[in-house]
């Protein structure tokens, strides 16, 4: 009889808490007496350029996924297994591999956008063709697609709608258990772990105006959640603390560490509920779980309209004439646009990686709304540069704010002064990233062009 073999292929999902595809890899073998092989690898397209010409992995994340990649290798180890890495491309890695080592079946999680389907597709074949099984699994949302009181197909076009339905409906399930235990790798290379200069990129610098250090992997998600929910118990006021945009605790910025999938949104859940038990249940930890019903929410609208997502009529098909004015979008990406709140936001993003929901709603709209710009090219500016880029909630979200989106809302836009009056209002956000405003007072801070010029700055 053939020994049970199955290559465990991680992608966005590098943890090994509530991870269907290990858990039913270790119950499988564990029956068989077989054995499990990790993989990762890094695949070169996603290295490249953006149809724009960006970076399309930039520094900062790399640098974070290289340190989530290695600490799943550590915690691997520990469970007396380890993490084979490879460059190249998975349809072809994968076969090697498998025929390499006689893999009898490839376990990973399915994702629903159109580059990682086309890896799917490719592997599928490839597999099909040495006869082994290539077994999908869901697992990168708070509810299962199983779990949804519609089909996939079927998704309500309004959020509202999807929300209140799932609400009332749905429950979310528990999560899986990590493994404390796993069988040994057969005779095999593990290979090492990729520096940055691998990929073209330097190692980023860590700017210390930035809201976190964004420490890449499972551990650093965990200690996260327990800084955040925990230690700080910052979750009992994250309603009325969200919009801000300065400092490690207005928002939970959890989104790195889901993103890559070292957190699982269940995790996130269960410690909700936990905390709700045990210290206190209001509308702040309500809205954390509403939040993570937009990340759900963006990854249904594109498992159901595919590729729509990325056109530049979006999902509801519109014509509009967007222009691709160089010199604006690069007074926008570099923050030099004049408007502080814009100006800092963009070079805190181009800092450091990130930037708050506050400012990504700004900048999107100001680049779409007011300059008139396609939004693929911040869709993308985006992609190469946030250390949380998510396909989905990138894409969904431009989409949304450009006004193309299926749930957007017409030409609405945000109003830049009132917005930067609204949420800094003494200017402590700008002053932060901006030094040449520190001087000004709160009353001039946000439109620097009504200073006379007597006025000093
Ligand atoms: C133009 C634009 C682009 C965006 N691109 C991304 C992206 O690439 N990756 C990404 O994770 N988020 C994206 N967002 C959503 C949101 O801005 C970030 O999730 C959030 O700022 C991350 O910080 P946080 O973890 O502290 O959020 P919190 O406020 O603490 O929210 C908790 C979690 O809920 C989820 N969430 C919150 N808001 C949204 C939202 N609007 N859409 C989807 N999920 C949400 C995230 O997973 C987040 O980690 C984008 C928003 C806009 C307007």
């Amino acid at each position: 009889m053939t020994q049970t073999k199955i290559l465990l292929w991680f992608r966005n999902d590098l943890r090994l808490h509530d991870h269907e595809p290990l858990y039913v890899a270790v119950e499988k073998a564990q029956a068989a007496s077989g054995q499990i092989v990790p993989l990762y690898c890094f695949d070169p397209r996603q290295f490249g350029q953006t149809s724009f010409g960006f970076p399309k992995t930039g520094a900062f994340r790399t640098q974070f996924l290289l340190e989530s990649v290695a600490d799943l290798r550590r915690s691997l180890q520990a469970i007396g297994s380890d993490l084979v890495l490879r460059r190249g491309l998975p349809e072809a890695v994968i076969p090697t591999l498998v025929k390499q080592l006689g893999i009898t079946a490839v376990y990973y999680h399915r994702e629903v956008t159109a580059e990682e389907t086309r890896v799917e597709t490719a592997l599928q074949h490839a597999l099909d063709a040495l006869n082994v099984a290539f077994t999908s699994f869901w697992g990168h949302t708070l509810f299962h697609p199983d779990d949804l009181p519609f089909e996939v197909s079927q998704l309500p076009e309004l959020f509202t709608h999807f929300r209140k339905q799932v609400e009332q409906q749905s429950t979310v399930q528990p999560t899986l258990r990590s493994p404390d235990k796993l069988p040994s790798l057969p005779e095999i290379e593990v290979g090492l772990l990729p520096q940055m200069a691998a990929f073209g990129l330097e190692v980023p610098t860590q700017d210390d105006r930035a809201v976190l250090v964004f420490k890449g992997g499972e551990t650093g998600g965990f200690n996260r959640v327990n800084h955040y929910i925990w230690q700080h118990d910052c979750l009992k006021v994250y309603k009325e603390t969200r919009n801000g945009m300065l400092g490690a605790d207005y928002s939970s910025k959890f989104s790195a560490w889901l993103a890559l999938g070292c957190l699982s949104p269940r995790y996130i859940y269960e410690q909700i509920q936990q905390y709700e038990a045990e210290r206190v249940r209001n509308d702040s930890t309500y809205w954390l779980v509403f939040e993570l019903l937009w990340r759900d929410y963006f990854r249904f609208v594109c498992a159901k309209h595919g590729n729509r997502v990325f056109r530049q009529s979006g999902l509801q098909d519109l014509n509009i004439a967007w222009k691709q004015d160089w010199q604006s979008f690069d007074r926008w990406r570099k923050g030099t646009t004049g408007f502080p709140l814009i100006d800092a936001n963009m070079q805190e993003l181009a800092a450091t990686g990130y930037m708050s929901n506050r400012g990504r709603q700004n900048v999107a709209s100001f680049l779409t709304k007011n300059l008139g710009i396609d939004w693929r090219m911040g869709a993308e500016w985006f992609e190469s540069l946030l250390v949380d880029y998510d396909v989905c909630s990138n894409w969904g979200n431009w989409n949304y704010t450009a006004g193309v989106g299926n749930d957007a809302r017409g030409f609405r836009f945000f109003n830049t002064l009132k917005q930067s009056k609204d949420y800094d209002p003494e200017g402590a956000y700008v002053k932060h990233w901006l030094p040449y405003l520190r001087a000004l007072p709160a009353s001039k801070v946000h439109e620097p062009w009504t200073l006379l010029p007597i006025e000093p700055i």
